[in-house]
């Protein structure tokens, strides 16, 4: 679907309306290896043990906050790097009564 004309201001630009987030567009999305990329830089002692990662992302993957498969909607965060992080949590509205990650 594509929206045009005074939408966008008057100015007669267009804009692609496929994405759920106006401020999220192709530009968000990331590769697999900027994603590696990224995690490379964490430092091991920041970084949980691979069971709570793993039991953490397979909550984001049934989450209804997940965009394109990594980007957290809650926070805009990539999700492997947030679920990477021992401090990491996760900014569900609804995690102080019903959290998604229990690592
Ligand atoms: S709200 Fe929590 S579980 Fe859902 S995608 Fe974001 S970090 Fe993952």
């Amino acid at each position: 679907m594509l929206l045009e004309g005074e939408g966008a201001l008057g100015t007669g630009m267009s804009v692609k309306a496929t994405e759920t987030c106006k401020g999220c567009t192709s530009s968000v999305k990331v590769t697999e290896a900027q994603i590696e990329r990224l995690l490379s830089k964490i430092k091991p002692s920041d970084r949980i043990d691979d069971d709570s990662y793993k039991t953490r992302l397979e909550a984001c993957a049934s989450c209804d906050g997940l965009a394109y498969g990594t980007t957290c909607m809650h926070c805009g965060c990539l999700v492997r790097l947030r679920a990477s992080l021992k401090e990491g949590r996760c900014p569900h509205p609804e995690s102080q009564v019903n959290p998604k990650w229990l690592a």
